[in-house]
């Protein structure tokens, strides 16, 4: 059990079931790229990877460097692409770890290659293409120009190309088919120039699920394996588990008279006797103040938060379920009766940020 009355249940079952969900989409002879940045979007970057190579997965992508080697560390020896931009400096250990990194940058090429041949390796790089996201790549059409640069770099090796999409969880695809465009545009100028792209990639979690023909050598999954709809606005062709219940017990109770108030700035003040139940939980654990005006499952009924929530605690009204008591569990959030997209609502945020917010202090316990 957790050291704390607060914890994350990880339910590994559900994130198996949801990977063979998600191969069962994907087109034929595409890769599956497990993206298990920010910790595995808060699930446990390890854990996760673990049952996603099991499951299948053939590359693992994360965000960061730091990310990238916390799963060398832990012996992955998988194919592990880094989907931002590191530091030039950051060479050595890209190098050193066998990393594939994400380029547009002549800089880091340039860092990578020396290092490499320093090290007496190759280094793998994906080139990114920016076709509508307007975060990091090469426009279109320097993409042939920047490849064949690339290409003449010593023990550099362009493994792949890739792009993302911007607009995909929406039924119009406008936008979407455009990117497609310019990336097949951006390929073809490439293999023009004579070089070979082993691994063309586009499709996250939405287009996984809605557009098969752009699945190309592979397909990157994030927040449906955890179980979760990348928007309310996509189809649902597939049976997905939420992975991650967020729970705490109720650590502290007591009744309060009308008047008397509950928490920093007496935005709660009792009406009636009221009973006050306290969880372990606050902002600090990724339970945001924004939460505040929603509620939490116990006894099967829903208890509305008091109050503001503090960075460690918060409370809320049992006066309605007089059978709560000290000791019982509440569901925060990831219950089908108190699904993590509720919660998303109460903050005006999508369910990603909510599962990733749930910081490092909270007990990740997998069942
Ligand atoms: N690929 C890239 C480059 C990303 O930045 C992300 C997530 O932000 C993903 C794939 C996964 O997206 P999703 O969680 O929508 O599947």
């Amino acid at each position: 059990m957790p050291n704390r009355a607060a914890w994350a249940e990880i339910n590994m079952g559900a994130l198996s079931h949801n990977y063979r969900e998600i191969r069962s989409r994907i087109a034929k002879g595409a890769k599956l790229c497990a993206v298990v940045k920010a910790d595995a979007y808060g699930h446990g970057a390890i854990a996760v990877a673990r049952v996603a190579l099991e499951e299948g997965a053939d590359y693992l992508a994360v965000a960061t460097l730091s990310e990238a080697l916390k799963l060398r560390a832990a012996g992955f020896t998988t194919p592990l692409l880094i989907l931002g931009l590191v530091e030039p400096e950051s060479a050595r250990e890209v190098v050193d770890g066998d990393i594939t990194q994400t380029v547009c940058r002549m800089d880091l090429v340039e860092a990578l290659s020396k290092e490499a041949v320093r090290q007496g390796k190759t280094v793998k790089v994906h080139l990114t293409i920016e076709t509508g996201m307007g975060r990091i790549g090469v426009h279109p059409k320097d993409a042939a120009e920047t490849a064949k640069k690339i290409a003449a770099f010593p023990n550099v090796e362009l493994e792949g190309v890739f792009s993302h999409f911007a607009l995909a969880d929406i039924p119009d695809k406008t936008f979407t088919k455009n990117q497609v465009k310019l990336f097949q545009e951006a390929c073809n100028a490439i293999e023009a120039a004579g070089i070979h792209i082993p691994v063309k990639h586009i499709a996250e979690s939405a287009a996984i699920l809605e557009i098969p023909d752009v699945h190309f050598d592979m397909v990157r999954a994030g927040i449906i394996q955890y179980g979760l709809w990348p928007s309310d606005e996509v189809t649902r062709p597939i049976d997905l588990r939420q992975c991650m219940k967020f729970c705490a017990r109720i650590v502290y109770v007591k009744t309060i008279q009308p008047g008397e108030s509950v928490g920093y700035g007496r935005k709660f003040i009792a009406e009636r006797e009221t009973r006050i139940a306290t969880l372990p939980v606050g902002y600090a654990d990724g339970y945001i103040r924004a939460y505040a005006g929603g509620s939490v499952e116990v006894c099967g009924k829903r208890a509305p938060i008091a109050g503001r929530v503090c960075m460690d605690q918060f409370m809320i009204d049992i006066t309605d379920i007089p059978e709560a008591q000290m000791g019982d569990v509440c569901t925060l959030f990831g219950s089908e009766t108190l699904p993590t997209d509720e919660v998303a609502g109460w903050a005006n945020t999508i369910n990603y940020e909510v599962v990733c917010l749930v910081s490092e202090r909270v007990p990740r316990v997998y069942v």
